[in-house]
């Protein structure tokens, strides 16, 4: 069949062949080995020339035979150089039985329009092993990465849970400066509260005290004189000055007890018409000459549950302001009226007013009035006030017209 091949001569061909490092086999289309070099012989463990003749199933086990005739038969009907039994694994079978892979590569030749295919075999033992060895480092490789992976993840939830703690503690401390600068903040105040105070105090003590002092000695010289009237004029204003004396006192008294937040709520049942009646006797005395106080109870409930003694302070600090920036003879009022569910007390005078520019300032503590003039006073009453109507949950607001008078009004639950 040689003679046929029109281009290579048979020796050239054989020459070829039979020195090929590669292992080459030649079928014919019946899959009848026509031709195979040693070193297919020596792969395979035949015999020389003992592979002529054979089937190429021969070659293969047993279970992959009848497959192979098929595989075969669709080749040799649309040939092609390609690589053979591509996306499988080639298996072949040696004369002794033993199995091996291998790769093959298919070529053909027609001769006299026989199909005659040419198979190159490679054993690929090695490349095989090497694949497998390779495989498997790479499963032990996916069995690192993942145990690397949980102890990353680990490590990473370790981190986490040491983050949150130390932005926990972080936080506590925080907490902690910042109790301990307001803590400081507040001592700070105090400390400038009481020297604020100290100096207001010593200066608004003096004129009361050199009037006790003036009057007294000319109560002295009155009596000897035997002037009666003179001499209670003199008592009167003793009398006031010693008042004054004492709502500056009572004043700090409170501040200082506010400030301390030692100012308990200490609710009660308390009879409005009474209570309000009380507060009238109390305070006329106090009054400059001439000034009334006129007291009306509207729609107010009878009866309403508050600390009697802070609003007893509110009304007598506010009724006291009426009386201080009002003239002698002027009237002051208080009304008691429902608002809501809630019990108003609105404390109105006809005196000097608020000028609208120091409106804003009025419950600031130390402030007083542009217009307050030679008028007693520390500007710290209203603080107070304020304070104290917070405390039994009211609310405290005012109008007032510069020149013509002012109301207060505070509001505070029933009950
Ligand atoms: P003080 O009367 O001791 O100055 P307050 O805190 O009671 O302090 O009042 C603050 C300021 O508000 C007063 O100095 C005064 O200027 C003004 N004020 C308060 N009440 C009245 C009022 N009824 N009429 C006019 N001005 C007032």
């Amino acid at each position: 069949m040689f003679e046929s091949m029109p281009f290579i001569s048979n020796e050239t061909f054989q020459q070829i062949f039979q020195s090929s490092v590669e292992a080459i086999m030649l079928v014919d289309q019946q899959g009848r080995i026509l031709l195979a070099n040693p070193v297919t012989e020596r792969m395979f463990g035949y015999e020389k020339g003992a592979m002529i003749g054979l089937l190429v199933e021969d070659l293969l086990p047993e279970q992959m035979r009848a497959k192979h005739v098929g595989y075969r038969k669709n080749f040799t009907d649309h040939p092609e150089p390609r690589p053979m039994g591509m996306g499988r694994d080639l298996i072949a079978k040696r004369k002794d039985g033993s199995q091996f892979p291998v790769a093959v590569s298919l070529s053909y030749t027609n001769v006299d329009g026989q199909i005659l295919v040419m198979a190159f075999i490679s054993d690929i033992t090695e490349r095989k092993k090497a694949e497998e060895a390779l495989k498997r480092s790479e499963e032990q490789l996916l069995v690192y990465a993942s145990e690397l992976e949980k102890k990353v993840q680990s490590r990473t939830e370790d981190l986490a849970s040491t983050i949150t703690a130390l932005e926990k503690e972080v936080q506590v401390r925080k907490k902690a400066e910042e109790e301990a600068r307001k803590a400081l903040d507040r001592e700070r105040e105090l400390n400038e509260l009481k020297s604020k105070f100290v100096s207001i105090a010593s200066h608004e003590f003096r004129t009361p005290l050199s009037t006790v002092m003036s009057s007294a000695s000319l109560i002295s010289q009155y009596t000897e004189k035997g002037e009666p009237d003179k001499v209670n004029k003199h008592v009167l204003r003793i009398k006031s000055s010693v008042n004054h004396l004492t709502s500056i006192l009572n004043d700090l008294l409170s501040l200082g007890k506010l400030e301390e937040g030692k100012v308990d709520v200490n609710k009660e049942s308390i009879q409005l018409s009474e209570f309000l009646k009380e507060v009238k006797e109390e305070i006329t005395s106090t009054l400059k000459a001439g000034q009334r106080l006129e007291v009306r109870i509207g729609n107010a409930v009878e009866y309403l549950s508050s600390d009697a003694r802070i609003l007893r302070n509110i009304l007598f600090n506010l009724i006291s302001n009426a009386s201080k920036y009002s003239d002698e003879n002027k009237a002051i009022h208080i009304e008691c009226f429902m608002d809501g569910g809630n019990v108003a007390f609105a404390v109105r005078d006809e005196g000097i007013g608020i000028p609208a520019e120091d409106q804003k300032h009025m419950f600031d503590r130390f402030f007083r009035a542009s217009n307050a003039g030679n008028v007693q006073g520390t500007g710290l009453g209203l603080n107070i006030v304020k304070r104290y109507v917070d405390l039994l949950n009211g609310t405290i607001s005012f109008s007032s017209v510069h020149g013509k008078g002012s109301i207060f009004t505070v509001i505070i639950p029933t009950r």
